[in-house]
């Protein structure tokens, strides 16, 4: 038996032993997802026996090198968990921002003082972290952001705002991109920080989204007192983290039909419809399915060229960009296909799947716009895929 083989054995033992039958069903709202952070909380013992399993075993975050508390496992051997995870459908036992793109950045770009004092408690699920980015005037335009910190001694003062910071109201961290040097060019003057949500002068104000849930906030800076020590990656270099770590967010968002969150089971809404329906819409439903088994395999092929140590950065574009438009696609046609039925958001005469059908609706038209709005990412495949003139 190959060592590959061992291991998938070994995997798929365990996991079987250790994922409880309540937490192989698919997830279908938020109550389903753990999110870490002080404030965790668990909607059944279930789930808190599972994060516990998962969290002893390093398996919360199975690449990271074991001394930060991760499972230390090699790219090949974390695809077979993957592979063995999706087979028993086993949910994801955590849920953290700071875990999919914060964590691979400070393995690259912090310290070793930075590693042990931040990688440790998000690998155990202690600290929820968000993403302080995007400000009113810099959205796609990301390096005219204003934010300002100003060195006073061994601190920086933070002076700004920052806009649709997802769970920013939930989160104990941030991590920010700021304006170091006003006199630098654009990229040059930015820096990469970490700051406590509990600092003085941090305020947050959550915005209310058209598909009735809230989960972006503003956040307000008002003369934030933050150690120079939380700066990434050396002060006025914050450009090249935050690329790299938006290539992390581009990666995870195109890995969302990989069970990693909510969505509904939109075929077996649609039977009944279909059924009913002429073979032009069987055809359009036939194509949707096709399109995204393609996607599928190239994902699959992707994975196996990082594994074999290609370079899949800039790849990942073309991912993000298919991906997201391809979930606002199905149910864009989910919805005209049940025509007035999936059209309410709220109403005793619409059954849960009805309603949930038009909140996915809405919900996946922020997938091609969070993370580099589509256009942003066909800039970036022009300019970094084909090689195109800027
Ligand atoms: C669900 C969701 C979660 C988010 N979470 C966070 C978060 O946690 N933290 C954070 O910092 N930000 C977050 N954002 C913000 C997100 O990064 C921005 O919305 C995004 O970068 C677009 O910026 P903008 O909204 O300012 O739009 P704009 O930049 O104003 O763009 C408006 C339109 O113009 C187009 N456009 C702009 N420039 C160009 C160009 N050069 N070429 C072609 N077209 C262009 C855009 O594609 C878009 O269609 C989130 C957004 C969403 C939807």
């Amino acid at each position: 038996m190959s060592e590959s083989d061992a291991f998938r054995a070994e995997a798929r033992q365990w996991l079987e032993a250790n994922c409880p039958p309540s937490m192989r069903l698919p997830i279908r709202n938020d109550a389903d997802m753990v999110w870490g952070g002080s404030r965790i909380t668990f909607h059944s013992d279930d789930q808190r026996a599972w994060f516990e399993r998962m969290r002893e075993r390093g398996w919360l975050v199975p690449g990271w090198p074991r001394e930060f508390g991760g499972g230390g496992l090699g790219p090949r051997e974390q695809r077979i968990l993957e592979q063995e995870m999706r087979a028993l459908g086993c949910r994801q036992p955590q849920y953290n921002l700071g875990i999919w793109m914060l964590g691979p950045v400070l393995l690259e770009f912090g310290t070793e003082e930075q590693k042990r004092e931040h990688l440790v408690p998000m690998a155990r699920g202690e600290v929820r972290w968000c993403q302080g980015f995007s400000e009113p005037n810099a959205g796609s335009d990301l390096a005219s952001l204003r934010t300002a910190a100003v060195r006073d001694g061994d601190d920086f003062v933070i002076t700004g705002q920052k806009i649709w910071t997802s769970q920013g109201d939930k989160a104990d961290w941030m991590y920010a991109l700021v304006r170091t040097d006003p006199q630098a060019k654009k990229q040059q003057g930015i820096s990469f920080i970490l700051l406590d949500m509990r600092s003085p002068g941090v305020s947050v104000r959550p915005i209310e989204l058209i598909s009735g849930k809230s989960e972006f906030c503003q956040v307000f800076f008002d003369a934030v007192r933050v150690p120079a020590r939380h700066v990434i990656g050396g002060v006025n270099q914050g450009w090249r983290v935050a690329k790299r770590l938006l290539e992390h967010e581009r990666a995870a968002m195109a890995t969302f039909s990989e069970g990693g969150a909510p969505t509904l089971d939109a075929l077996a809404i649609a039977a009944p419809y279909l059924a009913a329906a002429g073979p032009v819409w069987r055809d359009r439903v036939a194509a949707a399915l096709m399109d995204q088994q393609a996607f599928a395999l190239t994902a699959r092929r992707l994975k196996e060229m990082a594994i074999a140590r290609e370079d899949v950065a800039a790849l990942g574009a073309i991912m993000k960009l298919v991906q997201t438009e391809q979930e606002s696609a199905k149910y864009e046609l989910l919805q005209q296909l049940m025509g007035q039925r999936g059209l309410a958001m709220e109403g005793d005469d619409f059954t849960a799947d009805e309603r949930a059908v038009c909140r996915m609706w809405l919900y996946t038209k922020s997938y091609t716009i969070a993370g580099g709005a589509s256009e942003i990412q066909l800039n970036i495949i022009a300019r970094r895929v084909l090689g195109l003139p800027a």
